[in-house]
């Protein structure tokens, strides 16, 4: 499938069953369901702007990111055995909180 271009700025892809979509030139980036570094999905306006900042969610970035910005832009990852950490600490945590 490849992209073509309307007017008015504007570009247009047909998918196999000719459902179509149309978008401005510029629109950013999509930001995926799931995180690229730590799997889980993407919750609010904060995980898809970081998103598409640093490539992770809010929580990775708390994690990994802030503290390291120029190692992350540098290419530093976490290792999977510090994501699988990170995860079962998450998992443990409530998902809502009760007042
Ligand atoms: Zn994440």
């Amino acid at each position: 499938m490849v992209w073509k271009k309307l007017t008015q700025n504007r570009k247009m892809l047909e998918d196999v069953s000719g459902f179509k979509i149309i978008i401005p030139e510029g629109h950013m980036k999509t930001v995926p369901l799931d995180c690229d570094i730590c799997g889980f999905l993407m919750r609010d306006y904060s995980d898809a702007s970081l998103y598409s900042k640093y490539g992770c969610c809010a929580s990775c970035f708390m994690k990994w990111v802030e503290y390291d910005i120029d190692g992350w832009h540098a290419g530093r990852r976490p290792t999977s055995n510090e994501i699988e950490k990170e995860k079962e600490k998450r998992l443990l945590q409530p998902s809502y909180l009760v007042k």
